[in-house]
């Protein structure tokens, strides 16, 4: 039996699975089949193979491995079973691989006979942008592409659907004693990802449903607790066991990110704010050194600023164990969404504003201080939702003093994301969507958009990583009109643009030497004093436009302090050992 698994990518709320990040489904996916079939034949394909093959608008410029668009359209022709996974719900900026939508993958997979099954969150429809209402064609066409769609489980029903395919329910979820062996079986199909075993980081499940909706019901606008009506918290050898098998298959980096809430693992129901359970968080990360000792990258995701807010000292000792096992550059997103209270009232949201500033100082006092790869340690992230429920004019401008206040209050707050609301069937903006303003306040938000960006993103930047950083391990991603891009590997880490091409899918220590709104300039070490180009060297601090002729004339330089010697003496401790001089011109 032939199968294939196409990844259209997924990101949703509490979970990521858009390259460089393998997510779940695929593994999850794959781990099923081979429990239920051990004669199946099984092909991982991403949706950028099929763009490649089939000529979809999308190209692949960044891939490191080639895709062979014979081998392609081999496996989907032969294939019995041909499962596509997809669905954005959180659509955000992508780098490289941009997630696909139902009406892309049916135009592609129309001519092949197999058996089509959906899974993934797309089957609640997908959303590019914010600011968009899902619109009831997108899922009119999946039910005519697909022949099943997975609302419940995907690994499940494809279990079901191989082992005993007439009683198979495609709404049926399984329970953590069933993922087990998925979860192991399914790791093994890292080794088709494109981005393995350098690249790419696995994110890994630790808990499902939402404790917040749990206690008092969800946000507006959430998917999570449609899907997941209670709790559950994934055992920790469960976990455990599965980063061992893929840390035995090579992989490296780790994002321990599909929760709501990493700091109410294992916590006890309380109502609106869980009670933390440090024990739980220290004994899971504590297992994970023990068996990935050599790992390069564990990161979590999402958490509640009230659960921080409410019990400082239990979440201190949580962010303390996420330090102590953890990696640098670590960030945990808080999704305040509006800081005006009546907004917050109407939408349910989670964490009110002040919660927010004491969880953001709170990781603030614990996480600031650089780590080894020149990112603070641990550090906030703000999530903010335009285009909620009772939005007014006044909104936007409390949300934007309380950003402000975080600044001027000397914080750091390594991203805000601001997005703008998708209406997903069945939310509680759903039924009140004739209510939410986004239209009438387009203006207002772009307005606000831009302030964030210029007058606290800016600054916040210049704070995060002063010019003179180093940034380690920065992989080279994109090329693209002179300029490279690459990125550390981890939860959000800052875009570095370098003002030349470097060769891809290689990673550069990079000397921080600018600021953008929302990504950094900086250029690989050591510089080649003596090579390097005039657009490169008026980048550097102490060059600048005015010295570049000055070197340019003077080399080649023999000695370092022969160079040193014509620089600002404030700027000769950045260039100290982080130069070359090439000789042969
Ligand atoms: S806190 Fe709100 S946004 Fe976060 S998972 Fe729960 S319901 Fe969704």
């Amino acid at each position: 039996m032939i199968i294939a698994i196409i990844d259209g990518y997924t990101d949703e709320p509490a979970g990521l699975g858009v390259p460089p990040y393998l997510g779940i489904y695929p593994r999850y996916a794959y781990g099923a089949i081979k429990k239920a079939r051990k004669d199946a034949t099984i092909f991982y394909l991403t949706i950028d193979d099929l763009r490649f093959t089939f000529g979809g608008e999308q190209g692949i410029k960044t891939k490191n491995k080639t895709p062979n668009v014979f081998e392609t359209r081999k496996i989907l022709k032969k294939a019995d079973l041909i499962v596509y996974i997809g669905g954005l719900h959180t659509p955000g900026k992508y780098l490289s691989a941009v997630p696909s939508q139902v009406d892309e993958v049916a135009r592609f997979m129309k001519p092949f006979a197999g058996v089509k099954i959906l899974g993934g969150p797309a089957f609640m429809g997908s959303a590019h942008e914010g600011g968009t209402k899902i619109c009831s064609k997108e899922l009119a066409l999946a039910n005519q592409v697909f022949d099943y769609i997975a609302y419940g489980d995907l690994e499940a029903f494809l279990y079901d659907f191989l082992t005993n395919p007439r009683d198979a329910d495609p709404h049926r979820f399984r329970t953590y004693d069933e993922l087990r062996d998925y979860a192991l079986l399914g790791g093994e199909v890292v080794k088709q990802f494109p981005d393995y075993p350098d690249f790419v980081i696995v994110e890994i499940e630790t808990q499902r449903g939402c404790p917040k909706a749990v206690g008092i019901g969800g946000c507006s606008f959430c998917t999570e607790p449609l899907r997941y009506r209670t709790v559950q918290n994934r055992p920790i050898e469960d976990i455990v066991k599965e980063i061992e098998v893929l840390y035995s298959l090579g992989v490296r980096h780790f994002r321990i990110g599909r929760q709501s809430c990493i700091f109410s693992y294992m916590a006890k129901p309380n109502g609106r704010v869980p009670i933390p359970n440090p024990e739980a968080l220290e004994k899971l990360f504590r297992s994970i050194g023990n068996v990935a000792p050599k790992l390069k990258t564990l990161h979590v995701d999402n958490a509640n600023p009230a659960v921080i807010a409410n019990y400082p000292e239990e979440s201190t000792q949580i962010a303390k164990t996420l330090i102590k096992y953890g990696t640098p550059g670590n960030v945990v997103a808080f999704g305040l969404e509006s800081a005006d209270p009546k907004v917050a009232k109407l939408n349910n949201l989670n964490a009110t504003a002040e919660e927010t500033y004491e969880a953001v100082k709170i990781l603030n006092e614990v996480g600031a201080k650089r780590g080894y790869n020149g990112m603070p340690w641990l550090l906030p992230g703000i999530n903010i939702l335009f285009g909620l429920l009772g939005e007014t004019k006044k909104s936007y401008e409390i949300t934007f003093q309380f950003l402000k206040r975080l600044l001027d209050d000397g914080l750091l707050v390594r991203r805000i994301n601001i997005r703008q609301v998708v209406i997903f069937p069945g939310t509680p903006l759903w039924y009140m969507k004739e209510k939410v303003k986004i239209e009438k306040h387009k203006k207002l938000i772009k307005h606000y958009k831009y302030r964030i960006r210029h007058e606290i993103d800016f600054p916040m930047l210049q704070r995060l990583v002063p010019v003179g950083t180093v940034l380690r391990e920065v992989r080279a991603e994109v090329y693209d009109n002179g300029l490279t891009y690459g990125r550390q590997i981890g939860s959000y880490p800052l875009i570095v643009g370098m003002p030349k091409p470097v060769e891809l899918n290689r990673f550069y220590d990079i000397l921080i030497v600018g600021h953008g709104f929302r990504s950094i300039t900086g250029i690989p070490l050591p510089v080649d004093i003596n090579k390097e180009s005039s657009k490169v060297l008026r980048h550097l601090p102490g060059i600048g436009k005015k010295n570049v002729i000055r070197i340019l004339s003077r080399r080649p330089f023999k000695s370092e302090k022969e160079f040193l010697d014509i620089i600002e003496e404030r700027y000769r401790a950045l260039y100290r050992g982080r130069i070359t001089l090439r000789q042969n011109l």
